[in-house]
């Protein structure tokens, strides 16, 4: 065994490994040089022939062409892996271009395009747009808004109650405390959010919907202030003047409350399906926020006052869409939803 067979075996292996165009083909390469019974072994078996001033540069060379072929059978192997997936992808087509497009694009949730444009009506008025939370405590619940426990209201709201003692709020009020604390004495805030009730579903009950609350607080604030607001929100939601009318209401967070109603905008008062031949529709309950709630937002109501207000998105999609059923809107039914975009 000489130095000269490990340089042939090299000038082999390089004109061995250039021709190689598959897999198969790269492991038969390596096992002809590094198998047990490979080219490699072959040479080290003979390495006691091997005079012994030469003994030192022929393992030094046998080591370094056995880097080599590992080395470049590994490079082979990698590049081959990834011509192979390259052209799984371009046989499995995941894109053809050829086929005819299906045109049908999706759009907003009706909810949404609504809750947009209320919210956005309402910044431009210099309301500041505030969240709250889904999962409340039972105290910004209901305490908080001055409805202590054993107090009747609470059995008007069936409530989603959380093993830990918390809850689903059941009304975008939960959130009223925290933003007064952080907003008060003086302030105009809106907080639109996800509502939950434990519920039987009907055409006009879900027991997961969605309002808007809007809070202004501030000196001599009058219920004239309240149907100002209101006022402007439905003329620029409805492109129009709309007349609204109170009715007295009963809610523990306002005294006095009210039932605010708006002379239906699609048949002018005169009576239609929308309105259920009324010519009125039920819009907003409202009215002065209740000194015990201004009380325990910390502020203080010999001082200071204001009037808080709540909208029913779902509603309001109702009434611009004519929909009679509210369970559509929590529902997946394309055939259904996909007809609000040109309503809206
Ligand atoms: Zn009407």
């Amino acid at each position: 065994m000489e130095l000269s067979n490990i340089t042939e075996n090299e000038k082999s292996f390089d004109c061995d490994i250039s021709k190689v165009a598959s897999l198969a083909e790269l492991e038969e390469i390596r096992l002809k040089y590094l198998g047990k019974k490979g080219l490699i072994q072959d040479i080290m078996a003979k390495f006691r022939e091997v005079p012994v001033e030469q003994k030192r540069e022929f393992g030094q060379k046998v080591n370094a062409l056995k880097n080599k072929i590992e080395t470049e059978i590994e490079n082979k192997k990698q590049l081959l892996l990834t011509e192979q997936i390259n052209k799984e992808i371009e046989n499995t087509k995941m894109f053809d271009y050829s086929l005819p497009v299906d045109t049908k694009t999706g759009s907003l949730h009706p909810r949404t395009i609504i809750q947009k444009q209320v919210v956005d009506i309402f910044k431009n008025m210099g309301f500041v747009v505030e969240d709250g939370n889904e999962v409340e405590t039972e105290y910004n619940n209901f305490e908080s808004v001055n409805v202590p426990k054993n107090h009747p209201a609470r059995d008007m709201q069936d409530t989603f109650w959380l093993s830990n003692g918390e809850l689903l709020k059941t009304q975008t009020s939960a959130a009223q405390n925290r933003i007064l604390r952080t907003y008060g004495p003086v302030c105009k805030v809106i907080f639109p959010g996800r509502v939950f009730r434990n519920e039987q579903l009907d055409a006009r009950h879900e027991n997961t919907f969605f309002q808007l609350e809007g809070v202004v607080v501030g000196k001599n604030i009058t219920v004239a202030n309240l149907i100002y607001f209101e006022k402007a929100m439905l003329k620029a939601l409805f492109k129009k003047d709309i007349e609204v009318r109170l009715r007295p209401g009963f809610f523990p967070f306002t005294e006095p409350s009210y039932e605010m109603d708006a002379k239906c905008p699609f048949c002018g008062g005169k009576g239609c399906h929308t309105c259920g031949n009324s010519g009125w529709l039920e819009l907003c309950p409202c009215g002065m926020i209740h000194p015990n709630v201004l009380k325990m937002a910390g502020i203080d109501p010999e001082e200071y006052n204001g009037f808080a207000f709540g909208l029913g998105f779902d509603r309001l999609v109702m009434i611009r869409t004519n929909l009679d059923d509210i369970r559509y809107l929590n529902s997946n039914n394309l055939k259904v939803m996909s007809q609000f975009k040109t309503k809206m």
